[in-house]
């Protein structure tokens, strides 16, 4: 009985690789001569659709928050998921359109979405027949790239670029989660003005607020200690994508406040294998991929204020990660602040910062007025000069794309050649300062 039921066993395996043996054959046999570079981008994006994965509810979208939340094992408590394998289109033709966009799932284990990533990889060298892709990815993806790249490695990147990687935690959310208050309306103030530098008038006015005695004081809010709690309990606590935004420093005091008792020991297991393993490994995966011959390029952002929503807001960053991490290893001035005077090569004209201390100081880029969230507009030049570009391209193979860049009407410039701040509209700014006054009391 038993030899009769594994020979049945062998004969099954060896039909399935008869059958298997021409697909593979097939794929094999048609590498793509072309010299078109398949591009991959990978981005967090909280706007795609979720949908069960199972069930009778299939293909049905989730839609209400409670869907999302997750068990105390960091799994999603209802069969819900990216839709991966029907996300990716076999039948694009990438001689037309090169890109592919892999967007992960936010709530879930970076080492699953890795997972995913690395089938989607696979999945776009299979259907391209091309052995490489150029990978770009943008914010907390960077932290689903570094993972891809521990587990699998550095084989399948043409070039890697990392674009204001929040892949060692950010400042920001490790003060929201231990000291989290609604900042004064100076603050909302400069960091409008900031973000909204490309417009006069916003940055006139805004400049003005923070400017104007006693606003700050006047219209300080309370604190909102109890919503920052809310959010940690309810949504942030059992997702364990958002545990990757703790920096060293951070991550092991939240993990301590928030996850208490046996029932998260599985949990903290898994977090504490991300953290130990990858985030605190990330300037060393990187010098990995320089080293496995892969030309790499880091851009972090720079010159807008953190979010105020938390007391800490003297670091630079753009909005949401620190330009220290995002840069990995940038020397940086707190925000007003410039460093001490030095000859150092990878200084900025602005004197805010130093690259000497990075990982990759050749092959990091700064770019100063520009807020976290990618914007194709004003990078896609840049972007595709890179992965077009032969060789390695350092920060001075192109005049055009120098260490220190800003973005001024929508474009990125030299940082050298950065004017002087426009001075305040004369008509506006007496109206506001006097409706202020009469706010402020
Ligand atoms: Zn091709």
């Amino acid at each position: 009985m038993k030899s009769m039921k594994s020979s049945f066993s062998l004969a099954l395996a060896a039909l399935m690789l008869l059958l298997a043996l021409p697909l593979a054959a097939r794929a094999a046999a048609q590498p793509c001569a072309c010299d078109t570079i398949v591009q991959l981008m990978v981005m967090g994006n909280y706007a795609t659709p979720m949908y069960y994965a199972d069930g009778d509810e299939q293909g049905r979208q989730a839609m209400l928050p409670m869907q999302f939340l997750m068990n105390e094992r960091g799994e999603s408590r209802l069969p819900i998921t990216r839709k991966w394998e029907w996300e990716f289109d076999a039948a694009q033709d990438h001689r037309e359109n090169p890109e592919y966009y892999f967007v992960f799932d936010y709530r879930v284990d970076q080492f699953e979405n890795a997972q995913r990533l690395h089938e989607f990889v696979e999945a776009v060298c299979l259907a391209t027949g091309h052995e490489k892709v150029a990978m770009t990815s943008t914010s907390q993806a960077n932290s689903v790239m570094m993972t891809y790249l521990k587990e699998h490695g550095y084989g399948r990147a043409r070039s890697l670029m990392f674009y204001n990687g929040s892949f060692q935690g950010t400042t920001f959310m490790g003060e929201a989660l231990t000291d989290f208050q609604i900042g004064s309306l100076a603050d909302f103030a400069e960091f409008l003005a900031c973000t909204k530098r490309d417009s006069e008038m916003m940055a006139a006015s805004m400049n003005l607020l923070t400017t104007l005695p006693g606003a700050n004081r006047a219209l300080r809010l309370p604190p909102a200690n109890r919503l920052a709690e809310a959010l940690a309990g309810r949504v942030i606590k059992h997702m364990p994508y958002m545990w990757t935004f703790f920096p060293a420093g951070y991550y092991e005091q939240v993990r301590d406040k928030l996850l208490v008792g046996p029932q998260y020991d599985y949990l903290r297991a898994r977090l504490d294998k991300y953290h130990n393993e990858v985030q605190l490994h990330v300037p060393e995966l990187l010098a990995n991929a320089q080293k496995a011959g892969v030309k790499v390029a880091v851009v972090a952002c720079y010159g807008v204020s953190a979010i105020p929503l938390t007391a800490k807001t003297d670091y630079q960053n753009d909005s949401l990660v620190d330009v220290a991490y995002s840069s990995v290893g940038a020397t940086v001035a707190p925000i007003g602040q410039v460093l001490p005077p030095g000859d150092s090569p990878y200084r900025s004209p602005d004197g805010i910062i130093d690259a000497a201390s990075c990982v990759l100081p050749d092959k990091t880029w700064f770019v100063k007025y520009k807020g976290h969230w990618w914007s194709d507009d004003v990078f896609r030049e840049f972007q595709q000069w890179f992965i077009h570009s032969d060789g390695h391209p350092t920060v001075n193979s192109n005049p055009v794309y120098p260490q220190f860049m800003y973005v001024g009407d929508g474009e990125l410039h030299a940082l050298a050649d950065e004017p002087e701040r426009p001075p305040l509209p004369d008509t506006f700014v007496p109206a506001m300062a006097a409706l202020l006054r009469v706010l402020a009391g």
